[in-house]
């Protein structure tokens, strides 16, 4: 049932609604309680990679709602154990924690970052720094983490240990690091921040600096990671190996997971009872986990996310690089933006009624996440849509 305008909610006004309930999926396409279909450009953002109701997810949800939900981590728990050698076996990766969001992910990393120095190292060490414009979740720890001002208003005061320099500054990087500095972490396209992909020089700078003070590298792949930017982890297009990373997102198709990800030597310092969670990794979350990924492998959809990619952006400036309104195409894989001259909130709302759904990343970027089995009738549909709504905007502007 949905609200009707006017009336009240028992729900926190937390997030501004856009004006539609959606009712049904399936593939790229999605439906109202009004009967209208939309085109899914943003993928419940990055999380239904598989696009909405994927059969071999939903076969192997339906088989284990049948054995077994729940059951504590005191006890082995066998789709956990497989879901995480499927995770390693396909990573650089040899261990890894489940939780249940991409801010619980981070936080964990930032929680073994603190132990691996505290108790397996002793150097005391607990500061994480950051960069200006990323996201790392909502939680006191992962808010202070973002290097953005909106998500900090109004809850201080905040956890002691972060610090945040310019994306690409080297110089301010290597004048934040000090004897209290134990990691960095970083996404390597920054989503929420406007799509912005990561230098691979600066990257390397990064991974220098680390070695010579002792520093662990994080990555956060919550949004980049699950094939979405043409590898099944955005690291990879790099030829790096953090130490940390973390997944959420597109992890299990829509069914709420995250995962934080360690190299070998990070092992004991998550020594029994140092961390858990209720939730992490149960008989229903890891087999949707396992699913999810034995698909992705079989399809091969990180490559093809990335042939997909491709032809989006081939497009996007066929049609709306001459537009005065657009000031840059960019992104890896299906994680794509448009750069408007102009704050893009408006072309939301009007490609909408037009029957097509995508998101922003900050006030001017329209941001693209399409299903990474998309195809190029999609997209065209896609761009034709997004054009035609671009082109009205400015034509509009210009009476
Ligand atoms: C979405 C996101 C998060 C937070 O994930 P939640 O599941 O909402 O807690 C963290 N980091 C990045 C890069 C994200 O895109």
């Amino acid at each position: 049932m949905s609200i009707p305008e006017g009336q009240s909610s028992s729900l926190f006004p937390n997030y501004a609604r856009y004006p539609i309930t959606l009712v049904k999926g399936q593939g790229s396409w999605l439906w109202d309680d009004q009967g209208h279909k939309y085109l899914d450009f943003m993928s419940g953002i990055a999380v239904t990679n598989l696009g909405h109701a994927p059969e071999k997810v939903t076969a192997k949800l339906k088989a284990q709602l049948d054995e077994l939900w729940h059951v504590s981590n005191l006890f082995h728990i066998p789709n956990q154990e497989n879901a995480a050698a499927l995770l390693t076996a396909n990573s650089c990766a040899d261990a890894v924690f489940f939780c249940n969001s991409g801010a619980e992910a981070n936080e964990a990393a930032i929680k073994l970052a603190r132990r691996y120095h505290q108790k397996v190292k002793g150097t005391g060490r607990y500061e994480v720094i950051t960069f200006f414009q990323s996201f790392h979740g909502r939680t006191l720890a992962t808010l202070t983490a973002t290097g953005q001002d909106k998500v900090k208003d109004g809850f201080l005061p905040l956890p002691a240990g972060f610090k945040s320099v310019p994306l690409h500054d080297l110089d301010a990087l290597k004048a934040a690091v000090t004897d209290k500095t134990a990691a960095i972490m970083l996404e390597l396209v920054l989503a929420e921040g406007g799509v912005l992909p990561v230098e691979a020089d600066f990257l390397r700078a990064i991974q220098k600096l680390c070695k010579e003070h002792g520093l662990l590298l994080i990555i956060d792949e919550v949004q980049t990671g699950m094939g979405r930017t043409g590898k099944l982890f955005a690291h990879e297009h790099y030829g790096i190996e953090p130490d940390i990373f973390t997944l959420a997102k597109g992890i299990a198709s829509g069914f709420p997971t995250g995962a934080m990800l360690g190299k070998a030597f990070l092992r004991d310092a998550f020594s029994a009872g140092s961390h858990g969670s209720t939730f992490g990794g149960t008989p229903i979350a890891t087999a949707a986990v396992i699913a999810t990924i034995e698909t992705m492998l079989e399809d091969r959809l990180p490559q093809r996310a990335a042939e997909m990619g491709a032809y989006l952006k081939e497009q996007l400036t066929e049609k709306l690089a001459s537009n005065p309104h657009v000031k840059a195409i960019r992104g890896l894989g299906l994680l794509v933006g448009i750069e408007c001259a102009e704050p893009v909130n408006d072309l939301v709302l009007e490609g909408q009624k037009r029957g097509l759904l995508f998101i922003t990343a900050g006030p001017n970027v329209i941001r693209l996440l399409p299903n990474l089995y998309v195809t190029k009738e999609e997209i065209d549909q896609a761009v034709s849509i997004l054009a035609g709504v671009i082109h009205d905007h400015t034509a509009v502007k210009k009476d």
